[in-house]
């Protein structure tokens, strides 16, 4: 029996699933077709992936390839349902940071197979989780699954940067085809390991805003023979470091809470206690005084408003006209960026520096996250990792989610790729993905997916 046993164990991890194998011929087919913003082509990619779906007896009119430009086309596939609800979108962003063959220990657009992991430009940062939902959706045609409402996938162009942004075009241009009640982001959350263990499963439920803010001060000047004490770079020097001290109020929501909560559990000892602690009580200033010494943290509590660049003077020999700085903030979902510039105000303190808004910011109201969404992810998690723990996570930086949230379509960023918090490569060199991890991930994705179609 326990010979048998062990034998049985074996099987899984060499036994590959039908759906397992497609998703890697795409996912292959996928790092070999180059799409960066310099040199690569994403309508390739974007054909390549219309050409299975054709062929799998999606019609025509349910196939899209378009885009603003000759290389720049997206992907747009719709499954059709029963109409019970309004459809869901799945996205990915098919283009790639650029790698140059250089900087890489071998060819970064030749998908290799190594010591347990699959390497190339995009494996993790996301043809992986491309591959996931183009091979999940493929399989569902192929077993004639009926969702109970349309499912829309869109793999798009330029999320790294480039002029054309897919999911904005599409949002703006084509927004019959990728209307949805909610979106499934492929390129957020996901499962975190740390030293070879499985260590939760992160759900993007927030992003932070980005804000930015001039602050300029005008003087009359003068020879710099003959000093004032009013001086334009004083002014704002002043009024920089006061900001620099100053720390913007703790303002926890419910995923920011959430995810407190369930870390404490995660990390134990002293961070753990300290995120315990701060969830009972957010004015714990000790806890707090802890907390924001670490970046991660720090960003996650509050609203942060940093000085990243700066200028002042026109000659050695000249009394200031002009000092200038820029201030980005980064915004919590919850917070308004109008009381965020009166309390940047307050805190330079000096009617001398005029603060000035450098971007829109995105305003749409923070909508809390959908129960039956978390449900759906914790349900496939439990399935694939039992009794690890879905962690609902804001993001501090920015992704083709925003585009979204501002078009008023609720972001979930979902993946079912577990990478080594300590061995991050995406945008790097050599990056790569466990060979197990992607496996995992093809078959968790499926059964997400399905599960929210129900
Ligand atoms: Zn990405």
């Amino acid at each position: 029996m326990r010979l048998l046993a062990a034998a049985l164990a074996i099987l899984p991890l060499c036994a590959q699933s039908p759906g397992q194998k497609l998703a890697r011929e795409i996912f292959q087919q996928l790092i070999e077709i180059n799409t960066t913003d310099s040199s690569g082509d994403n309508t390739r990619a974007a054909e390549a992936m219309a050409a299975r779906f054709r062929a799998a007896g999606f019609p025509e009119g349910d196939v899209h390839v378009l885009g603003p430009v000759a290389r720049k086309g997206n992907l747009v596939v719709r499954l059709h349902g029963a109409g019970a609800a309004r459809p869901i979108l799945f996205l990915g962003h098919l283009d790639v940071v650029e790698a140059l063959r250089a900087d890489w220990s071998f060819d970064p657009f030749v998908f290799r197979e190594q010591d347990g992991y699959f390497y190339g430009r995009g494996t993790s940062d996301m043809k992986g989780d491309d591959a996931t939902l183009a091979a999940a959706f493929l399989r569902m045609k192929r077993e004639n699954f009926q969702p109970s409402r349309d499912l829309i996938l869109a793999l798009t162009s330029d999320e790294e940067g480039g002029n054309s942004n897919g999911a904005g075009w599409l949002v703006t241009e084509h927004r019959d085809l990728i209307d949805a009640q909610f979106c499934v982001n492929a390129d957020g959350g996901g499962g975190h390991i740390k030293n070879g263990k499985h260590l939760f499963m992160a759900m993007q439920a927030a992003e932070k805003v980005f804000l930015s803010f001039k602050l300029e001060v005008t003087n009359s000047g003068g020879h710099s023979s003959l000093p004032t004490r009013d001086n334009a770079i004083y002014h704002l020097a002043d009024g920089l470091s006061r900001l620099g001290k100053f720390d913007f109020p703790v303002h926890l929501f419910d995923v920011t809470r959430a995810a407190f909560e369930r870390g404490a559990n995660i990390y134990g000892g002293q961070l753990g206690a300290d995120l315990k602690a701060l969830v009972q009580n957010p004015g714990d200033a000790a806890a707090v005084a802890r907390l924001s010494a670490i970046p991660l943290y720090n960003a996650q509590m509050r609203t942060t408003c940093v000085a990243t660049m700066l200028s002042g003077g026109h000659a050695q020999n000249a009394l200031p006209q002009l000092a200038t700085a820029v201030v980005n903030c980064r915004l919590l979902p919850v917070d308004k960026p109008a009381d965020i510039k009166r309390t940047l105000e307050q805190v330079l303190a000096d009617p001398k520096i005029t603060v000035t808004e450098m971007n829109q910011p995105v305003t749409t109201p923070y909508t809390p996250i959908d129960p039956k969404v978390m449900a759906a992810v914790t349900a496939s998690t439990n399935k694939f990792w039992p009794g690890l723990p879905v962690v609902p996570a804001m993001e501090t930086g920015a992704t083709d989610g925003t585009v979204m949230i501002r078009a008023g379509i609720p972001t979930y960023g979902v993946s079912g790729m577990f990478g080594d918090e300590d061995d991050v490569r995406a945008h790097g060199r050599d990056e790569r993905i466990l060979v197990k991890s992607f496996d995992e991930a093809v078959d968790f994705m499926y059964d997400l997916i399905k599960r929210l179609a129900m």
